[in-house]
C-alpha cells in the first residue's frame, strides 16, 4: 500500500497505523465543541422561519440530518413523516445550522492544539505562495506544482512534512465526519487543470472552463448589460485548500463551522465548472444574502439562469449561496 492509499484508508477509520504512518484518528485530534464553553444556539427554526423561496426537500434533509443523528436510520428521533406540516426537531436544528452558519454548535468538530498550529503555518505558506504565483494562476495550481514553487522560492519556503501530511489528511478525510454532506468532486489530490481547458476572464483575475461555463457566463453578462462579473471561477485543489484553511483559521480550527460556508478541498464544484457571480460595485455584499435582493439577481432568476447548488434548504450542510451558479448536475 503506498503512502497516500494508507492515509486514505486510515482517514476512513479502517486502521490506526500502517508502515509506521499514523493517519487522522479523529478522537485524538478533534474534539466536539461541546467540551468548551460555546454560545447557546438560537431557538429552532419553526415552519414560519423558512424563507419560502422554495419547497423543502424533506427526503434530502432527512438524509443529511440522519447522518448527524445516527438514530435516524433506526426509527429514532431523526425519523420524519414526509408531508407532515411541521419540522421534526433534528431537521429544524439542521436548517438552523445552515441559516446561522457562523455560530458554534456543541457537536462541532474542532482541531486540537497541535493540528491548529499546523493549520496556521500551512495557511500562511499557501498565502505566501499565492502572492508569489499570482492570484489568477493560483486558482489552477496543482499540488505537485505548489510543492515545486515552495522549494524554488525562498520567499515561500519549502512545505514541511507536517504541513504536507496535514494537507493530505484534510483532503482524504471524510467531510461527513464534521458535517459537510456534499459529494466528493475530486478524487485525486494531485488533480491538474490543463491550460487549454481554461480561459482567463478579462478584468476578473479568474478562469472558466471553455465551452458551456464560458458561454453561460458571457451570455449572462450580455443580458445584464455587464452589471455582473465573475467573482470566482475554476478552483483547483490547492486554491480550495487555501480558502478552506483561511476560513478554518478564522474559526479557530472549527472544521464544521468552516464547512458550513465553504466546501472542503476536493468537494468544491468550482473544480468542475461552477462559478460565482457578483453585482458590479457591490463589494462584500456579493457574498451574503443581500445579493439575492439585488435587481441583477432577480433578473437572472427571471431569465432562468439561476439554478442554485446551495439553496436555503440544501441537504449538504452549507449556507445559502445565491451567487453560486451551478454548471454540473
Ligand atoms: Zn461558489
Amino acid at each position: 500500500m503506498d503512502r497516500r492509499a494508507a492515509i486514505k484508508a486510515m482517514s476512513y477509520g479502517a486502521m490506526s497505523a500502517v508502515g509506521g504512518i499514523v493517519g487522522w484518528q479523529l478522537a485524538d485530534i478533534w474534539h466536539p465543541a461541546g467540551s468548551r464553553p460555546v454560545p447557546q444556539p438560537a431557538p429552532g427554526l419553526g415552519p414560519e422561519g423558512q424563507s419560502g423561496v422554495e419547497p423543502i426537500d424533506a427526503d434530502a434533509i432527512e438524509q443529511a440530518s440522519g447522518r448527524v443523528d445516527p438514530l435516524a436510520d433506526e426509527g429514532g428521533v431523526g425519523r420524519h413523516v414526509v408531508g407532515s406540516d411541521s419540522l421534526p426537531s433534528d431537521q429544524a436544528s439542521y436548517l438552523q445550522k445552515i441559516r446561522d452558519f457562523d455560530q458554534i454548535y456543541p457537536e462541532d468538530i474542532i482541531l486540537g492544539e497541535d493540528k491548529l498550529a499546523i493549520l496556521k503555518s500551512t495557511a500562511r505558506r499557501l498565502n505566501k505562495a499565492q502572492r508569489v504565483i499570482g492570484h489568477g494562476h493560483f486558482n489552477l495550481l496543482s499540488l505537485d506544482n505548489l510543492v515545486k514553487y515552495c522549494r524554488r522560492y525562498s520567499s515561500i519556503g519549502k512545505l514541511t512534512q507536517q504541513e504536507l501530511d496535514f494537507l493530505e489528511e484534510l483532503f482524504f478525510a471524510d467531510a461527513t465526519d464534521y458535517g459537510f454532506y456534499g459529494e466528493k468532486v475530486q478524487i485525486e489530490i494531485t488533480a491538474t487543470v490543463p491550460q487549454r481547458d481554461a480561459v482567463k476572464i478579462a478584468n476578473t483575475g479568474h478562469f472558466l472552463f471553455r465551452g458551456e461555463a464560458q458561454a453561460k457566463y458571457e451570455k449572462m453578462c450580455k443580458d445584464l448589460d455587464d452589471g455582473i462579473f465573475l467573482t470566482s471561477g475554476i478552483r483547483n485543489v490547492v486554491k480550495q485548500m487555501q480558502l478552506f484553511l483561511d476560513k478554518a483559521v478564522t474559526t479557530d480550527g472549527n472544521l464544521s463551522q468552516a464547512s458550513r460556508s465553504l466546501a472542503p478541498p476536493g468537494y468544491s464544484f468550482h473544480a468542475v465548472g461552477d462559478f460565482d457571480i457578483g453585482k458590479v460595485g457591490a463589494g462584500l455584499d456579493n457574498f451574503n444574502e443581500v445579493f439575492a435582493e439585488t435587481d441583477e439577481y432577480k433578473k437572472l432568476v427571471d431569465l432562468g439562469y439561476v439554478e442554485l447548488r446551495y439553496t436555503p434548504t440544501n441537504p449538504f450542510g452549507v449556507r445559502h449561496e445565491p451567487w453560486h451558479i451551478k454548471m454540473q448536475a
